[in-house]
């Protein structure tokens, strides 16, 4: 995941002083490159232009300093001004790791959600705040304990405002939806209702006539 701070650098424009192609914004790699320090950073601009001079005379430049196949490709930090040519194993190298920048906007909204979620959840029954245990349950992408804490406090809560997100939810984690629906019917059954098998609004246990459908109920 790139941080918020390396998006925000997202649409600078920077371009090759050696091609004046546009620079990609690219994941940085997991290795550390020269000095051993890291990266400093989880983004960075890179020119992948094939035709660049940089890119095209570094494999000659390399063979004959260092009597290997790898070129140089010109690459900038983000924030700052000035590049430095960075050593590339081949032609496809870092072709693969341009960020799509708005997938990745989207994966930090909802990294921040969760974790504004999770850190409610820890209050919501004192705070009888349902908002951050239905959000748990239902976001598929969200912390497995977290959203297992959360189906834990549902009954708690005994809120009938998370009937209707959580059943009309589709868990792709089995365990969770079991979870969570069971304690829907913990709910229902703890206030003494049910909901109707004919139009599934919630009824009193003992009606004989839904007062929603006016169904005669078994
Ligand atoms: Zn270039
Ligand atoms: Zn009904």
């Amino acid at each position: 995941m790139i941080s918020d701070a390396s998006l925000s650098h997202a649409h600078e424009e920077h371009f090759c002083p050696y091609c004046k192609t546009r620079l990609s914004f690219c994941n940085t790699p997991p290795f550390n490159v020269g000095d051993g320090l890291g990266w400093g950073t989880d983004a960075f601009f890179l020119c992948l232009n094939d035709d660049c001079s940089m890119f095209v005379n570094g494999w000659k430049h390399i063979e004959e300093q260092y009597q290997k196949a790898s070129s140089y490709r010109y690459m900038q930090l983000p924030g700052e001004n000035n590049g430095m040519p960075m050593m590339v194993g081949s032609r496809i190298a870092f072709t693969d790791s341009v960020i799509d920048i708005e997938a990745q906007q989207k994966t930090n909204v909802r990294y921040q959600r969760e974790q504004k979620a999770r850190v409610e959840l820890k209050t919501c029954v004192a705070d009888k705040n349902i908002a951050p245990v239905i959000y748990l349950i239902t976001d598929e992408a969200a912390n497995l304990d977290s959203r297992k804490k959360a189906c834990e406090l549902l009954e708690e809560l005994n809120d009938f405002a998370c009937i209707d997100p959580i059943r009309n939810h589709k868990f792709r984690h089995t365990e969770i939806g079991q979870a969570a629906n069971l304690a829907i019917s913990r709910i229902l059954k703890n206030n003494f209702r049910r909901e109707c098998p004919n139009c599934a609004e919630i009824i009193k246990l003992q009606a004989k006539i839904c007062k929603h459908c006016h169904k005669e109920l078994g």
